[in-house]
């Protein structure tokens, strides 16, 4: 099994594709069928979100076990301290590292009660991340990714309190970080300059989702407790009457900030895949770096 922090050290520009467990056949087969599309495009890793709860939760190693005995791509599982003990979290690293799984992104994962609502730890659990990171780092066996907010996470009172928890992460053992969805590559560029300041020299991944419809992608940035940016609200917005024009200049937008992000030193792109594969394929495909 391959190191991804390994593969970042090598200095290679890195592309991954985020992909989350579907709840049924039929997003099984959307799933399967979007990795198979994607894996031409020899990503440097892939990654399975592990659920805010219930039954999707054992997927996650399901899926990335098969990722790393039937393609030629390198998974990366997520894991969050939600509702787990830390006897529960050891058993599911040695389920990961019995299906041929040597990477994870160590994250908490939101509130219960959803994003924005009171944090509680689970009895017999761990409260931050970075205790995560250390469980993980203990057994010597996983390359660990750590989760990054290039505008800080929406329950952070400062952005200097972002960095130092990136800090604990990075002191934890963490080896690379991957972004939430990047609206203005000036965000992006600001954290990495407060994390290298902060002696945080750890790569760390942009990570991209493009408007594909502009409800969906109003409510996923409401979540995360920041605002659309105004200049890319007034492309959009003047062709909302027509989905597919939204669409086009969503992956226009998207392009245009991943050529920056690229241009302005980011190792690599972690897309946001929703499960599909188009949208990816034809950023990936515009982008200056493969022109
Ligand atoms: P932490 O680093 O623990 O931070 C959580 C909060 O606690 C922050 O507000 C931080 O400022 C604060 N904090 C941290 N340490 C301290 C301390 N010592 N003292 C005081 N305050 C502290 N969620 C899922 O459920 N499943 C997924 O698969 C998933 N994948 C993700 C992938 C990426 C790339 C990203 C960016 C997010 C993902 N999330 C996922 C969402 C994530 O779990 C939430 O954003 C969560 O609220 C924060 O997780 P974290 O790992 O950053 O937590």
């Amino acid at each position: 099994p391959t190191s991804i922090a390994t593969l970042l050290a090598a200095g290679e520009r890195s592309f991954s594709f985020e992909f989350f467990p579907p709840k049924d056949a039929a997003g099984e087969e959307v799933l399967w069928r979007s990795l198979g599309e994607l894996e031409s495009l020899k990503p440097t890793f892939v990654s399975v979100t592990y659920g805010a709860g219930g039954s999707t939760r054992d997927r996650t190693i399901e899926i990335t076990g098969r990722i790393a005995r039937e393609t030629t791509m390198t998974p990366m599982a997520h894991l969050t301290c939600v509702g787990h003990t830390v006897d529960e979290l050891g058993d599911i690293l040695d389920s990961l590292s019995a299906a041929g799984v040597r990477n994870v992104l160590a994250l908490r994962g939101d509130p219960p009660g959803g994003p924005g609502t009171e944090w509680i730890r689970t009895d017999g659990g761990v409260d931050y991340a970075a205790d995560l990171v250390s469980l993980v780092r203990a057994r010597d066996e996983f390359s660990i990714g750590v989760a990054v907010f290039p505008e800080g996470h929406r329950d952070s009172t400062s952005l200097d309190a972002d960095v130092a928890v990136m800090k604990a992460k990075h002191d934890a053992g963490a080896e690379f970080g991957v972004t939430e969805m990047v609206l203005r590559a000036s965000d992006y560029f600001g954290l990495v300059e407060r994390c290298r300041a902060a002696g945080v020299d750890m790569p760390i991944i942009p990570g991209i989702m493009p408007i594909l419809a502009i409800g969906s992608m109003k409510k996923m940035v409401e979540l995360s407790g920041r605002e659309m940016p105004d200049e890319v609200l007034a492309r959009i917005e003047p062709l909302a009457e027509d989905p597919e024009a939204v669409r086009a200049e969503g992956i226009r937008i998207a392009t245009e900030l991943c050529d920056d992000l690229l241009a302005g030193g980011a190792p690599g792109l972690h897309f946001y895949t929703l499960n599909r594969s188009k949208a990816t394929r034809e950023i990936y495909a515009a982008l200056a770096v493969n022109a």
